[in-house]
């Protein structure tokens, strides 16, 4: 494992000058809607060689872009990689109209219904659970019972939280599946999110740039980390001091990167 590094290290080094730089979001760029130190200069040093690859799974493209540029921060919603879209977006190429029953906060609910994914709560052919912040016990209830009945279960990530704005830790979707799996022990689910390699190369094909031709940076190296290794980039590991510790990915059942 790398020793973590300042991003004041990383702007002196010779990384921001790669084709693409592909970062992480929380814990990496922000924390809630605070700007951590020295990103201002990083978007200002990478320009539009700059992605960011986020497991977060409430926004979409757009929506995050919006929120970003509320912050100072401008980046086009091309060049932002998230997991939750990607989920439904490689559900949607890879069965076009499933039913799905669908946990998710307003944006993704958004994005499925112009996919042309439909809602089905009773008999839905894939659950899909993302960052879902009005999730109720009847809820867990019903994902708990199609999981136990075998239908298949994708996760936009897995995991456990990401620091709010103060550092402290907020729920994640692998929490969420951490209590669904409490109940239904033998359930399993997919995820594309990291550290499955499917976000970072979604990016290099977006930008057209070959693995070795790129950097990564994030705070997390068991999904960041894992993520970069596997799509074959290089992986910098960011300390954020004062930042909450990254937690690993959920110890629920989770396998596989596809979800179809
Ligand atoms: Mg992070």
């Amino acid at each position: 494992m790398t020793d973590p590094v300042r991003l004041t290290y990383f702007l002196n080094g010779p990384w921001p000058d790669r084709a693409a730089i592909l970062a992480d979001l929380d814990g990496c760029l922000i924390s809630g809607d605070t700007v951590l130190p020295d990103v201002p200069d990083l978007f200002a040093r990478c320009g539009d060689r700059l992605w960011i690859v986020s497991n977060n799974s409430s926004d979409t493209a757009e929506t995050l872009a919006v929120r970003l540029a509320r912050l100072g921060l401008d980046l086009p919603a091309e060049r932002i990689v998230l997991a939750g879209e990607m989920t439904l977006r490689a559900i949607q190429v890879a069965k076009p109209g499933s039913r799905l029953a669908l946990f998710a906060d307003p944006p993704l609910q958004a994005l499925a219904e112009r996919l042309g994914l439909r809602r089905d709560l009773d008999r839905p052919q894939m659950v899909v659970l993302a960052r879902d912040r009005s999730l109720d016990f009847d809820d867990i209830a019903r994902i708990a019972a199609l999981a136990h009945a075998g239908v298949p279960v994708t996760l936009a990530n897995p995991d456990p939280s990401h620091p709010g704005a103060d550092g402290t830790p907020q729920p994640e979707t692998g929490a969420l599946w951490a209590a669904i799996s409490a109940i239904s022990p033998r359930a399993v689910a997919t995820s594309l999110g990291k550290p499955a390699p499917d976000l970072p190369r979604e990016a290099l094909r977006r930008a057209g740039v070959t693995p070795g031709a790129a950097v990564f940076i994030g705070d997390t190296p068991e999904t960041d980390g894992r993520a970069a290794a596997a799509a074959g980039i290089e992986f910098l590991r960011l300390e954020r001091p004062g930042a909450a510790p990254a937690l690993p990915p959920s110890t629920g059942r989770i396998t596989g990167a596809v979800p179809c």
